[in-house]
């Protein structure tokens, strides 16, 4: 039998627990995880691709499966490219079920032999999104519930805080 692959994308700027959780759980079930950053061009990124991609890799050491990639094309695409047919998102809330909707009819369309799996969150987590934990830190609160270690000194370096 072949080695079973999935795609976790997303922009990841930067990564949190909410994307580590979805990232380990996945990685239980498939042989391959690939994590692909990509460029979203209705967000401009705090961290350059490389910063992001340093901050998951830090992050995910230990987890043999998992390879980590950016990639400036479309997600089908990648998916080709390194022989996956499985993408795998979170869900948090209803709120993103509307976009999720959209980005996964428009993939199948691109290219129908992709299939988009869906994971809920922990609820612990459920509140997490990367926006929300820079908005918090550049006002220097504690963010050490929602974030690895090197990432939370990231995000203060960046800010300026400490
Ligand atoms: P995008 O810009 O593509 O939405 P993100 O980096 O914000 O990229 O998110 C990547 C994926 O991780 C998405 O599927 C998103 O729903 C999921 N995700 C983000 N935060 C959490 C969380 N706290 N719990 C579960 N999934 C999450």
């Amino acid at each position: 039998m072949s080695n079973t692959k999935a795609v976790i994308p997303g922009s990841f700027d930067p990564i949190t627990y909410g994307h580590l959780d979805i990232i380990e759980r996945s990685a239980q079930r498939f042989d391959e995880i690939h994590v692909c950053v990509l460029r979203n061009s209705n967000k401009t990124g705090t961290f350059t691709a490389d910063e992001r991609i340093a901050l998951i890799h830090e992050s995910i050491k230990g987890m043999t499966n998992v390879k980590v990639h950016q990639y400036d094309g479309l997600l089908v695409d990648f998916c080709e490219v390194i022989g996956a047919d499985t993408i795998i998102r979170g869900l948090r809330a209803v709120s993103d079920f509307e976009y999720e909707l959209r980005l996964t009819s428009m993939n199948r369309k691109l290219n129908d032999k992709v299939e988009t799996f869906y994971m809920m969150t922990r609820t612990d987590y459920s509140f997490i999104s990367s926006s929300v934990v820079k908005e918090v830190a550049q006002y220097d609160a504690d963010i050490s519930e929602f974030v690895p270690k090197h990432v939370e000194d990231a995000l203060f370096k960046k800010f300026n805080k400490r």
